[in-house]
């Protein structure tokens, strides 16, 4: 007899190998085979032990990561820089020249350089990783007869797995029950039209595009819903045998970025060009030695070539983004960071991103009477009540039929959680089965059959259903509207009578002014041998039982972030599949409308798209609408020159999010489908977190203007004293390793201080950013030269003061290093706020900026007094009185600066006036 632990080994050597896996032709197979041969079933799928077995035979469901970099490669790439290798031609000069200590000083700088490099590199990358981690794609398995969500990572070949509208496949499976399925396959076929899928076997020799029988890893279920049993896991599917996917690496960069970068470039050859220039000027003009001519001019190059600017602000970039996913947004795109700073204008679904999504069934009406439902939340606590009097629900016969049709016609369930009830499911269903379980009906005796899912478009749902001794019924719900379309009677408790029109119009108006979502019902008796239904059954003979009224309180939060959007001039929009009214009581209750009209989705359908340009722009709240009425909002407005947001959930809304400048996909509720076209993801659903993601936008967009404002005049100064030196013919008030030293040492601590920058207070006070405006303009020129000029003149000053004075050529250097240092230092400070001054607001918000000065101090004092330091970089200890001067003058930097900044202030403000 055979024990337990034997027969799961015997379940384990028979496991289906690997290589028989990949090369089954599953798709020509039959269901009952495809099942046989995998040993799963197709009701109660894997036990979870057997699921282990699987997974660790067969292995994670995961691609095999392509072009990840090791770290070797990476730490080498560091050296691929067009500094770097003018840095290693000046140690091999200066070594040709015996100058060792130069040699070795750079090249420990370069090496520090590339370690800095690799390290905030390796960090940034870092944070994009975990981006991706917290948008892991999830299954629906069937194991052990459940029905169990789990990371898709851990799907094994034998899982059952349950597909509908809107998910990605996990893997590659084989169809064994569908309805209406189509799947668009273009990630694997390029193919985007999508294709029907069926359970027959198909064609032996059929190529990919052709296996309709099959369901691959990585595309996406368009339409209708299956069950589906794995046959091939991670790199075992077809798209990890033609390994496309992964190989899209997203470069950690945004277009100003890539500008920046390529402004670099050009920078660093005009500077060789000018090196060269300095260096037959030089020559032939000035009687420097030629060693100290090639020194000079190499510490030309390595003051003006704003090496550490590219890794500042990558740093930036992914520090902001981190602080984003903090805030529940997650970027999918990077370069949407900077978009989403000029967003004008934002378009928001209502239910659950505006509104809490926590439904309670508040109004209950019939042909006969109407009710009022007590309790709040999901918990089953409240009575119904009839004219303020508690009625049981079975007193009424269409009642009765009324709370039966919106239970069964459901998918949600109601659970206690410790002390509190929380929904499975759609919240809107949620609540109906809450209602379900106050009103105390059972609903064991119906056994569903058949069901015709909800969708944005139709607005409705169907279920077919069996009751064990009533016959068969279709129960509807939906959308009032739509249903009383399809009625042309309605229940009353002696039986049915004409539709009174006119009564639920009525109704609907009065619930719907509430704010309430309205939801109607209808049944339909069928015959015994029906088991299945379609949109055509639910054309005749519909008979409507009554209307149901739910409260979904607007969120507290939402209504701050509208306020705090409307300030930062992005208009707010609502789009909703609401009724008309429920949506204006809403938008009023958010501050979205403020007294003006709402427009109906069959109003948009009327208008041509020059009237929507118009329609779009004068109305905030758009009701009823479909998810391709989205679509041409996002392109009217666009047309405006609006830079659109637009959230979305729903498969059909993809098209949408994909037009806008900045897709907003639902985390919580939302489909695959609709996060990958999106640009960024909202872990809570919550519209606050868009208004909290822009203002990050913004921030992230001023900090790295803020690093270009700070790293480029510290070249500029540095460049500028050498040059001035050499066309002087004077000898170098800074020398290469000198400079060196403070480039490397203000990287790290200075700049890097501007990546932590707080949000600047009047943020969301200002307009969005014109998308078109020149990232460098004329101002940012303007300062960066004066900047330059400031700090340079300041060194150069002091510098020749000392040398006329009899001063040691390296006392002098070294205060002017100090002079330099200062200079930045102070100057750090000036570039906390753009234009506002420094006074204003927290001198000290910014912890990261006094760590950093206090480090660099440290490193300064070990610069100056240090004697190996002296030895290294030719500096020298003074005296403390010179540290009055240094401090003095990058003083004055500081209040030179700020009497500019004030200086365009006030011309800002008469040239608003004058506008
Ligand atoms: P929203 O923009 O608020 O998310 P939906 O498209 O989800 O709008 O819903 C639009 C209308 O469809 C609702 O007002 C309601 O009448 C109906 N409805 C919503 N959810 C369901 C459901 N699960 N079953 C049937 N009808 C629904
Ligand atoms: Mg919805």
């Amino acid at each position: 007899m055979l024990n337990h632990t034997s027969a799961l080994n015997i379940l384990s050597i028979h496991m289906i190998s690997i290589k028989e896996i990949s090369s089954a032709t599953w798709h020509h197979l039959k269901v009952d085979e495809v099942l046989d041969k995998l040993q799963t079933d197709k009701e109660t799928g894997l036990s979870s032990e057997e699921a282990k077995k699987r997974l660790e035979h067969y292995g994670s469901n995961e691609l095999p990561e392509q072009n990840k970099r090791g770290p070797l490669i990476r730490f080498l790439l560091q050296f691929h820089n067009m500094l770097i290798y003018v840095l290693l031609a000046a140690a091999v000069v200066t070594a040709l020249m015996d100058h060792w200590i130069d040699t070795w000083v750079i090249l420990a700088v370069v090496v520090i350089n590339a370690i800095i490099g690799f390290v905030q590199e390796g960090k940034a990358e870092e944070a994009l990783e975990n981006l991706k981690k917290m948008l892991s794609l999830k299954a629906h398995v069937i194991r052990d007869g459940k029905r169990h969500e789990i990371d898709a990572k851990t799907v094994v070949p034998g899982d059952i797995i349950e597909l509908e509208s809107g998910d990605k496949i996990p893997a590659d499976v084989r169809i064994i029950y569908e309805r209406n399925l189509k799947a668009e396959e273009s990630a694997l076929t390029g193919e985007s039209q999508p294709v029907q899928k069926t359970i027959e076997p198909v064609d032996k020799d059929a190529v990919i595009g052709d296996r309709k029988s099959l369901g691959f890893s990585s595309t996406m279920i368009t339409y209708g819903r299956a069950t589906a049993v794995v046959t091939g896991t991670g790199a075992h599917t077809e798209i990890g045998k033609i390994n496309t996917m992964m190989t899209e690496v997203e470069k950690l960069t945004t277009p100003l970025i890539k500008q920046i970068d390529e402004f670099g470039k050009t920078l660093s050859f005009m500077i060789i060009g000018m090196v060269a220039v300095m260096f037959a000027f030089g020559y032939f003009f000035r009687d420097y030695e030629l060693s100290e001519l090639f020194l000079a001019v190499i510490g030309l190059a390595v003051a003006a070539i704003p090496e550490g600017l590219p890794a500042i602000m990558t740093i930036t970039l992914a520090l902001g983004v981190q602080r984003m996913a903090s805030k529940n947004a997650i970027i999918r795109k990077l370069p949407s960071v900077e978009t989403l700073g000029s967003v004008t204008v934002i378009c928001s679904d209502k239910t659950g991103t505006l509104t809490k999504n926590e439904m309670t069934v508040q109004t209950v009406i019939t042909s006969e009477k109407a009710y009022n439902v007590e309790g709040t939340g999901y918990a089953p606590k409240g009575d119904i009540l009839y004219n303020d009097k508690k009625v049981a629900a079975d007193e009424s016969k269409t009642l009765k039929k009324l709370i039966h049709t919106v239970q069964l016609c459901n998918n949600a369930e109601v659970e206690k959680d410790g002390e509190h009830w929380k929904v499975k499911g759609d919240p809107t269903e949620g609540a109906l089965i809450t209602l379900g379980l106050k009103s105390e009906l059972k609903t064991d005796g119906f056994k569903r059959l058949d069901i015709i899912p909800f969708e944005s478009e139709h607005k409705f749902m169907a279920t077919l259903h069996d009751s064990e001794n009533d016959g068969r019924f279709i129960f509807l719900k939906g959308a009032p509207e739509r249903l009383l379309d399809m009625c042309a009677a309605q229940q009353t408790d002696s039986g049915s009578e004409d539709l009174n029109h006119d009564f639920w119009k009525e109704q609907i108006e009065a619930i719907a002014s509430k704010g309430e979502r309205v939801m109607a019902a209808a049944i339909k008796r069928v015959d015994d041998s029906v088991s299945e239904i379609d949109m055509d059954d639910l054309k005749t003979d519909m008979v409507f039982v009554g209307l149901i009224g739910m409260i979904d309180p607007p969120r507290p939060e939402a209504i701050e972030a509208i306020k705090t959007c409307q300030e930062a001039g992005i208009k707010v929009k609502m789009i909703t599949g609401d009724h008309v009214a429920t949506a204006k009581a809403i938008g009023e209750q958010l501050g979205i409308c403020d007294g003006k009209e709402a427009i109906t989705g069959s109003e948009l359908e009327k208008a041509t798209d020059e009237e929507l340009i118009e329609i779009s722009r004068k109305y905030d709240i758009f009701a009823r609408t479909s998810p391709e009425h989205k679509l041409r909002l996002v392109t009217a407005l666009q047309a405006q020159g609006e830079i659109v947001a637009m959230t979305g959930d729903g498969v059909n809304d993809a098209p949408a999010l994909k037009r806008s400048n900045v897709g907003v996909a639902m985390g919580i509720k939302g489909t695959e489908v609709t996060k990958e076209a999106s640009e960024m993801v909202l872990t809570d659903d919550n519209f606050a977190s868009i208004a909290a993601a822009v203002e990050e936008g913004r921030t992230i967009y001023d900090n790295l203007r803020k690093a270009i404002l700070f790293i480029l005049p510290t070249n500029g100064a540095e460049a500028f004293v050498i040059l001035a030196a050499i066309l002087m013919g004077i000898a170098l008030p800074i020398t290469p390793a000198q400079i060196l030293w403070v480039n490397m040492i203000t990287a790290v601590t200075l700049a890097l201080a501007l990546s932590f920058e707080p949000t600047e207070a009047g943020v969301m006070k200002r307009p969005p950013r014109d998308s078109k405006s020149p990232i460098i303009g004329g101002y940012f020129l303007w300062r960066i030269l004066f900047v330059s000029l400031l700090i340079g003149g300041f060194t150069l000053m002091l510098y020749g003061y000392l040398k006329s004075e009899g001063y040691l050529l390296e006392e002098a250097r070294t205060i002017a290093v100090n002079v330099l240092v200062a200079g930045q230092v102070f100057y750090l400070y000036n570039c906390r706020y753009l234009r506002d001054s420094v006074f204003k607001k927290g001198f000290f918000a910014n912890k990261v900026a006094l760590i950093a000065v206090g480090v660099l101090i440290v490193f300064q004092m070990v610069f100056v007094y240090a004697p190996f330091m002296n030895v290294w970089f030719g500096t020298m200890p003074i005296k403390t009185i010179y540290w009055g001067w240094v401090i003095g003058a990058g003083f004055s930097v500081f209040l030179l600066v700020e009497v500019e900044k004030w200086g365009f202030r006030i011309y800002d403000r008469r040239k608003q006036r004058a506008d």
